[in-house]
């Protein structure tokens, strides 16, 4: 469609991420023409599959999967697109600073904590329930638009006011014990927290990293505890809380959602990078792309972080000025490094030896053995500029899934914290990159002394390289750090967190917006969802 401008849409998506390509899929349903832009040539965003070394293939970005909403999957009937999770053996996995190691999940978490402490292992299922029980009000509100902070006449401030109620009624079912969590759990660390819960170090460790994957702070930075939450409400073929692999790696779910959304009739283009959005007056009317073409459409859509579509994608004088200061503001940077290795053989742990595929080698392998290491390295980050005693978290999916690496060998993701989002004194990534690479390796050559020989090729990308590569800014994973000024009805800012900009025919539908971060589906769904309404009450027009 829409040559020079020529055949307008009803919606235009910037961006055909994750989430792009479910707000198409979804808006298409509903029988709008839809086009969705995409810069790179390849769609799915943080959610790809790539030939990172000759032979090799591996979820070059995102790496594992839970979070997908099952709303989602069924609506755009992501299975019967050739979508196929599979689940862990075991949860995961940490070695020990003293040679030993505990493992989590398939039925063996219990005894494991109580190789520790039997105390721990007798509160765990406590944990668990408490957890959940938080993790349902979640998993309620995730699929819902939060209340939008209004100014402004009380038509528009009553269906806020109900969305409210209903958010009130939903924490009213909470007994108070469960109220009292939930205040804990969205405003304490995850240290802290888990500190109330257990005393020994591994199980602390492996739940704690939950608190700051993909969140520059420490364990025991207050407001952690939401992003262990963050990390707990998934599910995989629905076991509540288990992680698993996508076979063919991330890519899988979004060429599976990229088809659903092409059966639908929607028209998306690759290798077509957005400059600008088009405005005339107070209204979004359009995109032009890096090449001078012209699109025009009903409603504007983003699946860009709202710092890069706020700074970059408008004239200056097109965007309210206190709006624009405010998410220049937007904070980024959720220290992030990453890297994807070719295996000749698998790491052969001195904890836990053997290098033929075990079920610890289908874990979360996790290299940071207490909630203290996690903090300093923290620490030493901001100071500088990377933790020379890193977090990292391996995962080998190959042991999962034979389509990735040739026969007998392997792929890794090392999926590391905790780097500086910038580095100190305006130095640039590109000069320490391969230095914080060999870090890594190193890092993991320690518990499994056979790992640096057997990497046959290796994939960086520093935060600079994901910002460059994937538009995420500052290499900010989820789209904006998720602490309380920035969720929920303030993501991405107090006013705006109904998926609509400040401009008529504006819209957002990428992680900057409520849930956040992750492979959920769900901000697309929850932004078609409002788009819908508005084309159905007539705010916005169809033109097509
Ligand atoms: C290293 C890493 C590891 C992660 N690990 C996990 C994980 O294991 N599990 C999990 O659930 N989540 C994980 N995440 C988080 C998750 O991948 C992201 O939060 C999620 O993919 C965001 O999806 P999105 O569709 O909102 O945005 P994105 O995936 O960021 O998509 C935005 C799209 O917009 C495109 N774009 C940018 N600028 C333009 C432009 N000017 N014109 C046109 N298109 C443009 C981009 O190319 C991209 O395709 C990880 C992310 C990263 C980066």
């Amino acid at each position: 469609m829409a040559e020079g401008g020529a055949g307008r849409c009803d919606a235009l998506i910037i961006g055909a991420g994750h989430n792009g390509l479910v707000c198409a899929a979804y808006l298409a349903a509903a029988g709008l023409k839809v086009t969705v832009l995409e810069r790179r040539a390849v769609v799915g965003g943080a959610a790809v599959t790539e030939e990172f070394h000759p032979g090799f293939r591996n979820s070059v970005a995102s790496y594992t999967v839970s979070l997908l909403n099952p709303k989602v999957i069924r609506d755009l009937d992501l299975p019967g697109h050739g979508l196929k999770v599979v689940e862990r053996r075991l949860s995961n996995f940490l070695p020990t600073a003293d040679g030993r190691y505990i493992v989590t999940g398939g039925g063996r978490t219990h005894a494991e904590v109580a190789k520790f402490s039997t105390r721990d292992a007798a509160r765990l299922a406590d944990y668990g329930e408490r957890l959940e029980a938080i993790a349902d009000v979640l998993r309620d509100l995730v699929l819902t638009t939060p209340p939008n902070a209004l100014e402004g006449s009380w038509r528009e401030a009553l269906p806020e006011l109900v969305r409210a109620a209903r958010l009130g009624g939903r924490v009213r079912k909470l007994d108070m014990e469960q109220r009292r969590e939930l205040l804990a759990l969205f405003s304490m660390s995850a240290g802290d927290y888990l500190d109330n819960f257990f005393e020994s170090d591994p199980i602390k460790a492996v739940y704690g990293f939950d608190g700051i994957v993909g969140n520059y702070a420490s364990p025991y930075t207050p407001g952690s505890a939401y992003v262990l939450l963050h990390h707990v409400f998934g599910e995989v073929n629905g076991k509540r809380g288990a992680w698993g692999h996508a076979i063919g790696g991330m890519g899988a779910i979004t060429q599976a959602m990229a088809r659903a959304a092409v059966a639908r009739g929607v028209d998306i283009r690759v290798d077509t990078p957005v400059r600008e959005v088009l405005v005339e007056g107070d209204r979004a009317v359009g995109v032009v792309t890096e090449s001078g073409e012209t699109l025009r459409a009903a409603a504007v859509i983003s699946n860009l972080n709202p710092r890069l579509l706020y700074t970059k994608m408008f004239a200056p004088q097109a965007l309210p000025p206190q709006f624009r200061d405010h998410m220049s503001h937007y904070r980024c940077g959720s220290g992030t490094f990453r890297m994807n290795v070719a295996l000749k053989e698998l790491p052969d742990f001195t904890c836990l030896p053997g290098k033929s595929v075990a079920d610890h080698h289908t874990a979360g392998i996790i290299l940071a053995p207490t909630l203290r290491y996690m903090e300093r390295a923290y620490f030493d980050a901001r100071e500088h500029g990377w933790s020379r005693a890193p977090i990292v978290e391996l995962v080998i999916p190959s042991t999962l899934d034979d389509s990735l690496a040739p026969a007998g060998r392997h792929v890794a993701s090392l999926f590391c914290q905790h780097v500086a989002p910038t580095l100190p004194n305006g130095e640039s990534w590109d000069t320490h990159r391969e230095t914080v690479a060999d870090l890594m390796i190193d890092t993991v050559n320690a518990y499994a002394p056979n790992f640096k020989a057997a990497v046959l090729g290796r994939q960086i990308m520093s935060p600079l390289d994901l910002e460059r590569t994937f538009g995420l800014v500052n290499g900010d994973i989820m789209h904006g750090v998720l602490s309380l000024d920035q969720l929920f009805s303030a993501r991405p800012m107090l006013g705006f967190g109904n998926y609509r900009g400040p401009l008529t025919g504006l819209y957002m539908c990428g992680a900057g917006t409520h849930p956040g971060g992750g492979v959920t589906g769900a901000p697309g769904h929850n932004a078609a969802h409002e788009i819908i309404g508005d084309f159905r009450r007539g705010r916005v027009r169809r033109v097509a």
